[in-house]
This record gives C-alpha cells, sequence and structure tokens, in this order.
C-alpha cells in the first residue's frame, strides 16, 4: 500500500510558529508531525510514503534523512506551492500512485493508533470523518445528498454530517479518475473538488471516528492541545509557543539580536564594563533624540517610562508653575504625578482624543504666569501625534520651558529636541526603540540639567540631578542599574541607527497603511482621523454585533496580542499597534485573523455575511 502526504502548505495560520519551522515539523513529544504520520501509516502496512512538500521544503528533506524513517520516503517538491492549493499539489504525485489505491492524508492531521487501524482495515473508497455539529467556516464538512458523499467548507451548519477528518482511502478503481479531475480543477482549488467531481461515478464510503482521536493543527490551540492529547504531557509551554505577535502599544516584540544580548558575560556596574556600555548608551540615545550639537545630554534610570516623567517632575517641578496638557490617559498621567508631588500646575484638558488648540495654549503662556510647558508628543490612549513642532515655536517666543513625553514616539516619529527647541524630553526602551522594558530616559539642555543643582529632591531614587551628577560626572548610575537591560538597549539602539529613524518611519507608515486600508475596506471607523494619527498605532471601533471580550480572546487564542481600549472607549474601540519589530507578515496574517474573528465572535447575524 503507498500513501501520499500534503506537506506543502506555509501553515499561516500557526504564525509565528511556522515563520522558522514547516508545520509538518513540529513536535508532538519526541516525534515531528511528519515522522509520527510516517511511522503510523508504516506501523500498518504501508510500504511508500510519498511527501509533497514546499514551504521550508529543504528543512523537510534533512529532517526526513536525519531520522531513518521505518519505510521508503520519496519527497516530491510543488515548487509553486504559495499559489497553488492542494488540488495541484495531490495531482504532482499521479505518476506514482495513480491506478493504485493509496491513502491520502493532509499533512496536518495528528491521529492516534485507533485511527490508522481503522484505515487499515478499510477497502474501497473511503472517507474518515467525525460525527459533530460544526461550528467553524474553517472546517471541511461532509453531507450528503441521496447516496452520494460530497466535502465542502461552505455547507450550511445543519446539513452537514460532520467534519472531514483530511484522512481518505482512494481505491484503484477510483484513483484514475480522481487524477483525471485533479488536472481538470483549478490549481487554487482543494483536492476535495475533484473527489466530488468523482462521487457520483465511485461513492465514497464514511468512516465515522471518535472524538479525540484526531486533532488537525490549524492554530496554536490546535497544536497545543495535540501535545497535551497525544505525549499526555498537561499543562505544555513549549518554547515556540511563548512568541506571541505583540500588536499592542508596549512592551514590544524585539529583534533575536536584542532578546540574545541578554546573554553576556556577569560584570560588576561600578567597573569599567559598565562605564563603556552606559557611556555608549548614552551616546547613541543622543543620536536617536535627534542631537546633533552639545547642548544636550541624557540620563537612562531603571524603572518604566513613568520613572522619566516623574523623575523630571519631581526634580524640576518644585518652585515653578506649570501649564499640563491633556487630551487622554498619559496626559492625565502627568497631571497625577504632578498632583502627587504637590506642585503648583494648571491642568489644560481638551478631552480624550480631541485636538490640542494651539490658540488657547498660546493665549495661556502669553500671560506670563507659566515657567514651563508639558505635554504628550504621542497620546498613546488614542493615537494621536501632538504638533510637537508648532507647540515649541510658541515656548521659545515666550520664553517658557518645554517639556514632553515622548515614551511611545521617539523611533517612530520626527523628532529633535533641538529643532523642537525642547528643554526636557522623556522616553522609553520598550516601545519604537524596540528594546525591552526596564529603561526609561530623559534628554535635556545641559544647561537645565546643571540648573536642578541644590533643587530639594522630592525622591532619593528618582532625583534627576543626581542622575545627572552620577552618569555626566562619573558615568555611572547613583543605584544598582539593570545591567543586562543595557545590553539590549544598545543592540537595539544600533539596529535603529543603522536602518535611520526616516527608514523606519516608513516601515512604520506602511504597515499602518496596511491595517487603516484594510480596517477602511470592512467600512469600519477610526476614533480619530487619519491626519492626526501616529505611525505605530490605530484606534478604530468596533463592528457593531460582536461580543468584544470574545474577539479579543480569540485573537489571543491564535497568539496575537492586540489592546483593549481604554477610557471613554473601553468596550468601544480596539487599539492596533504596529511598532517595535513588526514585520509586514505578522500584520497581513493579523488582518486576516482580525477578520475571521469577527465572523467567529457575531452575536448577530449581519456580521457573518
Ligand atoms: N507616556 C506615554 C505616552 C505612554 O504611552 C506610556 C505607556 O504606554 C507611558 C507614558 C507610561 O509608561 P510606563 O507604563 O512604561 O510607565
Ligand atoms: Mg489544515
Amino acid at each position: 500500500m503507498k500513501a501520499v502526504i500534503l506537506a506543502a502548505g506555509a501553515g499561516e495560520r500557526l504564525a509565528p510558529i511556522t515563520q522558522t519551522l514547516p508545520k509538518a515539523l513540529l513536535p508532538i513529544g519526541s516525534e515531528s508531525i511528519l515522522s509520527r504520520q510516517i511511522r503510523q501509516l508504516a506501523e500498518h502496512g504501508v510500504q511508500d510514503v510519498y511527501v509533497v512538500i514546499g514551504y521550508e521544503g529543504e528543512a523537510i528533506r534533512q529532517h526526513l534523512a536525519a531520522s531513518n524513517p521505518p519505510c521508503a520516503v520519496y519527497l516530491i517538491e510543488n515548487p509553486v506551492y504559495k499559489t497553488t492549493s492542494t488540488a495541484y499539489s495531490t495531482l504532482l504525485a499521479e505518476e506514482f500512485v495513480s491506478g493504485e489505491p493509496f491513502y491520502l492524508l493532509d499533512g496536518d492531521v495528528v491521529a492516534d493508533g485507533y485511527v490508522y487501524e481503522k484505515m487499515a482495515a478499510l477497502d474501497g473508497n473511503v472517507l474518515l470523518y467525525q460525527e459533530k455539529s460544526i461550528s467553524s467556516p474553517e472546517e471541511m464538512k461532509v453531507s450528503q445528498q441521496g447516496d452520494v458523499v460530497y466535502l465542502s467548507k461552505t455547507i450550511e451548519d445543519e446539513a452537514a454530517l460532520g467534519e472531514f477528518v483530511g484522512l481518505a482511502r482512494v481505491s484503484g478503481e477510483a484513483s484514475t479518475a480522481f487524477f483525471a479531475a485533479l488536472k481538470k480543477a483549478a490549481q487554487d482549488v482543494y483536492y476535495e473538488v475533484a473527489l466530488n467531481e468523482i462521487a457520483s461515478e465511485f461513492p465514497f464510503a464514511l468512516e465515522t471516528l471518535a472524538e479525540g482521536s484526531w486533532i488537525e493543527i490549524d492554530f496554536v490551540t490546535d497544536y497545543l492541545q495535540a501535545v497535551r492529547i497525544f505525549t499526555e504531557q498537561r499543562d505544555v509551554v513549549t518554547p515556540l509557543i511563548s512568541e506571541q505577535v505583540l500588536l499592542c502599544p508596549g512592551p514590544v516584540m524585539v529583534s533575536k539580536k536584542v532578546k540574545s544580548a541578554l546573554l553576556h558575560a556577569d560584570i560588576g556596574h561600578r567597573e569599567t564594563e559598565f562605564i563603556e556600555i552606559l557611556t555608549r548608551c548614552r551616546a547613541k540615545l543622543n543620536q536617536a533624540y535627534g542631537v546633533t550639537g552639545k547642548d544636550y545630554t541624557n540620563v537612562i534610570i531603571t524603572g518604566s517610562g513613568t520613572s522619566a516623567n516623574e523623575a523630571l517632575l519631581s526634580s524640576y517641578g518644585p518652585g515653578k508653575k506649570l501649564l499640563i496638557l491633556s487630551n487622554g490617559e498619559f496626559g492625565n498621567r502627568l497631571i497625577d504625578l504632578a498632583r502627587c508631588h504637590e506642585l503648583d500646575y494648571t491642568a489644560l484638558e481638551f478631552g480624550w482624543a480631541n485636538k490640542i488648540d494651539l490658540g488657547q495654549v498660546e493665549e495661556m503662556v502669553a500671560t506670563g504666569a507659566y515657567d514651563a510647558l508639558m505635554v504628550v508628543h504621542h497620546e498613546t490612549s488614542c493615537g494621536m501625534l501632538n504638533p510637537i513642532n508648532e507647540i515649541g515655536a510658541i515656548m521659545k517666543k515666550h520664553n517658557v520651558d518645554f517639556l514632553v513625553d515622548a515614551v511611545s514616539s521617539i523611533g517612530a516619529e520626527a523628532l529633535s529636541v533641538e529643532a523642537a527647541n525642547i528643554t526636557f524630553c522623556t522616553a522609553s526602551a520598550n516601545k519604537a526603540l524596540a528594546s525591552l522594558p526596564g529603561l526609561a530616559f530623559v534628554c535635556g539642555k545641559k544647561t537645565a540639567f546643571q540648573a536642578l543643582k541644590g533643587q530639594k529632591a522630592r525622591t532619593r531614587y528618582l532625583d534627576l540631578y543626581k542622575h545627572y551628577e552620577y552618569e555626566a560626572v562619573s558615568f555611572q548610575t547613583p543605584n544598582t542599574p539593570a545591567v543586562s537591560l543595557f545590553y539590549a538597549l544598545e543592540v537595539a539602539l544600533d539596529e535603529l541607527l543603522q536602518d535611520t529613524v526616516a527608514a523606519r518611519m516608513k516601515h512604520y507608515g506602511y504597515l499602518a497603511s496596511l491595517v487603516r486600508n484594510r480596517l477602511k475596506k470592512l467600512g469600519l471607523s477610526f476614533v480619530i482621523d487619519e491626519a492626526e494619527m501616529s505611525r505605530v498605532l490605530t484606534t478604530v471601533y468596533y463592528p457593531e454585533g460582536i461580543d468584544v471580550e470574545a474577539f479579543h480572546d480569540w485573537v489571543k487564542q491564535h497568539n496575537y496580542v492586540i489592546y483593549r481600549g481604554k477610557g471613554p472607549f473601553l468596550g468601544k474601540a480596539f487599539q492596533i499597534a504596529n511598532i517595535g519589530h513588526v514585520r509586514e507578515e505578522h500584520v497581513l496574517a493579523f488582518l486576516d485573523m482580525m477578520e475571521r474573528g469577527f465572523k467567529m465572535t457575531a452575536t448577530t447575524a449581519s456580521v457573518t455575511q
């Protein structure tokens, strides 16, 4: 007996796991899915197995060469696997099996021994299926019209007998007709189309399987379930699985090189090794801030983004009159910091997602009542990019210090502390700089840092002058730094400066356009005008008639992490960020997944049409 296994597909729904490994090579315990199929076939009388390969075919070839299969295995290459589907892949096996009976297996079906036993006992033309009520448009359904069995994904659920397992036995008589039908079929259809074509002349018997005896691995959850069931390992989390695609606005995905940088030699933080890496990071960070001259410097604080804002406001703020602008959550946090430290401040709130009124800002600072103004560059809670250059010009005109929170814009948007006349600018490592969370920055005019001398600090850890004094004078940090994160940061900064911020802006802009164009095509509406949006974040209202929590979970189950709306948008809008080490494939695969997610979590019929 012969068998054909179809293993050419890219397994896109299993991304990101399948970005480096074809589905067939995913491990189920100590065996790959493919080796397991081959072993089980050999154990049940199959002598020759033909495997059709395409995506990462070379990896499969090497795997099999190294694994000493228990029967003869032949590889058939589908060089056009990207543009063809299983009908075409199956047709490539014609010269080896046409005219003979053979088993036809989808390469992503993991089954227990009982299923293969059942197959080996079969005769004639048979389809294996599982009787069940169907819940998903993903499933290949089995239906019967009269005595004839048909397979289709689009059969009405009620009309379906159950789900096709992706395992069939084609009889010797039917085999030639099947290949003739495959030849006539379009290249981008499933082989099931050809089975339907011959079904009335060569009827299929149906063999039903027990639940839990097989799993088709389409999604990460399928894979996890297969590992649990077929290896009896409970609560497994394979290292592969931890790699989720983060499409939330930070922390972000980082490159392998950034992550690998964490594995460094142990060093003492008061030794030259740390002094050197700190000094290099600060120099590179200045470049990321757009510093070209000698007037600016920066400090790196071990802490999240808020630690930089808190160091700044609590160290600079006492004795000053501050104007703090807000048009969302992160503007509000600045106001909250000023409140915590009992600063003398005025909050100018425009309301979430509303544009900053420059006229009103100018009117207020023109009174001469304020020493400084602070604003968020990219208001992450709605994705709005605030006009810092315009605000900076107003501050310059009225000789008012200008403080900016650039936590989620540095590295993704045009930002030059010099050009915008910024006095102090905060940021963190774990957004568009594409490094790991835990380091925060304050870049500012050297004269402004020096002017902090003698200010009575409100906190010991976040005393900005102390950080400046240590870092700029003795090239050390006042407290124990997160040493490993500096190694990661340096690599991330190298990658950014090598790419250039301009190239990153172009990349992010392109990814955002993919997201926005798809959302518009689906008729969804944005929370703010496209012209106001940053390049890295899109905030969009949910379609009507979906269960928003179920949608979030569904997307998460498929390994994508998006952000639930905040504040007034909670439950109404969600955020898709394309920030950090995000590639085009991630975004495209997510958008398909999102569309499916809308359908799967629809509570009303209108969404599913
Ligand atoms: N500022 C902005 C603009 C942000 O987007 C964030 C976090 O998302 C913060 C400040 C706070 O940063 P963290 O959560 O790292 O303290
Ligand atoms: Mg499949």
